[in-house]
């Protein structure tokens, strides 16, 4: 699987006393769309903060796309919101992403077509200061998509937008995501990271509590991660179990989902039964969706 970004070890300690980033790993691998989700002052927003160059790491490093490039060449391949959107306010919706074109040398064949992709071409001929935040949202998005990125990064995407902007810009991320941009968010939202993505990074106080699938950290019955040396033979068989909810195999592991209760042992002697020994095997036991709620004590704003 191609990555896209590499991170080891990161840590951003502002002032002397501030961890807000403490010792950060993890990978991003083409074509998924990844949550950073954590409650306000994670660290979330420095993390992307370090990976975009705007924000100097205390230690650790990253790489983009296997460190071929040098990080200002890398970014030419991002695209990037981090802050509140911000074009002319005078200047219509066309010509706010003709000057973004011409500042980077993009075709101006682009800007119909990413207008279109966000829904906003009816309204190339409006002012920027007409539109509403989540249009203003919608507009950014089209702007960070002209020269087509490899990933497109959104630091809260929906904050302070009304119900309908919302479900319009998950809408939008989703069908970004289809088209084969990998995605990497920033949320405090766990059913925005459930909704929108595939992949998870959980941060608290900078700390990494969980990675991995969302299906991983809302199976409510815990699940299993295994290896044996034949791994289709293994999803053969598992697949079988009336527990078993769902199987995928991601980084050599196989990941089994349950509906129902099933512990470790009755897992392993079925399956010893079929003759298949386990390499590895670990349950985790609780949904780390209810260990976020908890966590962030049911913060909704
Ligand atoms: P999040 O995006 O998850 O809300 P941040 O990355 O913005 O979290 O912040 C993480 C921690 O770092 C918080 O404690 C915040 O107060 C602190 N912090 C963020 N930016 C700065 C800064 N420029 N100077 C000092 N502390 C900062
Ligand atoms: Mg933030």
């Amino acid at each position: 699987m191609e990555t896209i970004l590499t991170i080891e070890n990161l840590n951003k300690i502002y002032g002397k006393k501030v961890h807000a980033v403490n010792n950060l790993s993890f990978e991003i691998h083409k074509g998924n769309v990844y949550g950073i989700l954590g409650p306000n002052g994670s660290g979330k927003s420095t993390t992307l903060g370090i990976v975009l160059n705007v924000v100097n790491k205390t230690s650790g490093n990253f790489a983009w796309f296997g460190g071929q490039l040098d990080t200002h060449d890398a970014l030419k391949k991002v695209g990037a919101i981090i802050e509140r959107p911000n074009f002319y306010p005078y200047m219509t919706a066309e010509e706010n992403l003709r000057l973004v074109c011409k500042i980077k040398g993009i075709p101006y064949s682009k800007v119909e077509e990413k207008l279109t992709l966000v829904g906003l071409i009816e309204r190339k001929d409006s002012k920027f200061k007409t539109f509403s935040l989540g249009m203003k949202q919608r507009l950014a998005i089209a702007s960070a998509l002209l020269n087509d990125p490899e990933i497109l990064i959104l630091d809260e995407p929906t904050n302070g937008l009304d119900p309908q902007g919302i479900r319009q810009i998950r809408d939008l991320i989703k069908i970004i995501a289809a088209q084969g941009t990998t995605i990497l968010l920033a949320s405090h939202l766990l059913d925005e990271v459930e909704k929108v993505c595939s992949h998870v990074v959980v941060l608290q106080k900078g700390v990494m509590l969980y990675q991995g699938t969302v299906h991983g950290m809302v199976a409510n019955e815990g699940f299993f991660e295994l290896e044996a040396n034949d791994m289709t033979r293994l999803q053969t068989e598992i697949n079988q179990h009336k527990a078993v909810e769902k199987t995928e195999i991601e980084d050599g592991k196989l990941y089994v989902y349950l509906h129902e209760n099933l512990d470790s042992a009755e897992l392993n002697s079925y399956l010893a039964n079929k003759g298949i020994v386990l390499s590895h095997l670990v349950k985790r036991k609780h949904s780390l969706e209810e260990q976020f709620l908890q966590l962030t004590n049911h913060q909704t704003n």
